[in-house]
């Protein structure tokens, strides 16, 4: 997805049948073909692995930050 893909939603590479459509493809993302899924990411059901996957992202979600000292007083 050369914009980026949004939290929460599937890769639209992602078939069906759960298979990724350019597997086998030099288009496939770096990222992709980097990851080497573990038994805890991937658990014992898809809704094990949704569920890390919404972990992942509630962690690495970006934060805005305030310049220190900045926070208001009431
Ligand atoms: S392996 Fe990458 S490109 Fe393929 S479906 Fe998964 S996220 Fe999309």
């Amino acid at each position: 997805m050369p914009e980026g893909k949004p939290a929460g939603v599937a890769c639209r590479q992602l078939l069906p049948d759960y298979r990724c459509a350019i597997f086998d493809h030099p288009e496939r993302p770096a990222v992709c073909v980097r990851l080497r899924p573990l038994p805890d990411m991937c658990g014992a059901t898809r809704e094990q692995a949704l569920c890390f996957l919404a972990a992942l992202e509630q962690v690495t979600r970006p934060v805005a930050c305030r310049p220190a000292g900045s926070e208001r007083r009431s």
